[in-house]
């Protein structure tokens, strides 16, 4: 396997994967597998897979595996690593990503995440559940991190994938150019297009952009109808969880032909990941959302004649 984060991937035949997860049934219908790239412009502040954001392989470092060995302190020529009481420390500021200390770490305290996959090795993974999809109505969904940001691999596997006759999805921020969003649109069947927030300032400050050519990219794919749409919603508490907002929101999406809506309440079940990655909790603090709740403002949307669905 190739480490460096360097790596080129001039033509679209590689991309930065960092999950492959098969019998995935939350990201489209049937039975589906779903493709996690890495990498994403957007820096949500609720994000339950912080090793998605950047887009290049990193380590992750899970202390309470670490047995004590000392091989990756050995190799390690920056000097990076510290063990304090049989416990494993990265000076993430000295790392190079050289990532010699992961092929040394036997009980794998030390893990690479994100790998350098060309389309052909991506879409056999994905062909094995061929006959799933086929009873089930399933195919194969591009998620991430934003698939979109690594723009002609994601078009490279989907038209591969269509080629093979596998029903495809993308799950899409929407932040990218219509260029790009608009060859997508002609290799997928599906789109679940999330909308963090309709108000472009409080979506700068949940995410760290403004939410302007989210909203006309949507607008432009619900209108040239090449694929059928879903909406996801994540709901965060104090951020886009009132009812007002929600009967806001009901009816800016009331306008348009989407086929139905997922409302995902915040949880906290990436919170360890940060710790793994040497990064802090944005959210610390942030009550998950119960399902109560989520199931009255789901209630809100239904009322007004949108077909929803809630989850985590
Ligand atoms: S990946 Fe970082 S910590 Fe590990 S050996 Fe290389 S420089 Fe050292
Ligand atoms: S190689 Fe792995 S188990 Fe050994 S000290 Fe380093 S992190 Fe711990």
């Amino acid at each position: 396997m190739t480490h460096l984060r360097t790596e080129k991937n001039e033509t679209g035949r590689k991309g930065l994967v960092f999950s492959i997860q098969r019998y995935s049934i939350h990201d489209g219908p049937g039975i589906r597998t779903t493709v996690f790239f890495k990498g994403c412009p957007l820096r949500c502040k609720w994000c339950s897979n912080p090793e998605s954001l950047n887009p290049y392989p990193e380590i992750m470092v899970r202390e309470a595996k670490c047995n004590g060995c000392g091989k990756c302190l050995e190799i390690c020529s920056r000097e990076a690593i510290v063990l304090n009481n049989d416990s494993v420390h990265v000076d993430r500021s000295k790392c190079n990503l050289c990532m010699k200390c992961v092929d040394v770490c036997l009980p794998s305290a030390i893990e690479i995440t994100g790998r350098y996959m060309n389309v052909e090795e991506v879409v056999d993974e994905c062909s094995k559940d061929e006959l799933f999809y086929r009873n089930s109505g399933g195919g194969v969904t591009l998620s991430g991190g934003e698939p979109l940001y690594q723009p002609e691999f994601a078009l490279n596997l989907l038209r591969t994938c269509k080629e093979k006759g596998l029903s495809t999805a993308i799950d899409t921020s929407g932040y990218i150019s219509w260029k790009v969003l608009d060859k997508v649109l002609h290799c997928t069947d599906l789109v679940l297009y999330d909308i963090k927030h309709i108000d472009s300032e409080m979506h700068y400050r949940g995410t760290g952009i403004k939410n302007d050519l989210i909203l006309k990219n949507l607008k432009q794919v619900v209108d040239i109808k090449l694929a059928r749409v879903w909406i996801r919603i994540p709901i965060i508490p104090n951020f886009n969880d009132s009812e007002q907002y929600i009967e806001k929101l009901a009816a800016f999406i009331s306008e348009m032909p989407v086929e139905k809506i997922s409302l995902l309440g915040y949880h906290e079940w990436g919170k360890p990941k940060y710790e793994f990655l040497g990064r802090d909790y944005p959210l610390n603090g942030s009550a998950s959302l119960s399902q109560e709740r989520l199931q009255s403002l789901s209630d809100i949307m239904q009322s007004k004649g949108l077909e929803v669905t809630v989850g985590y």
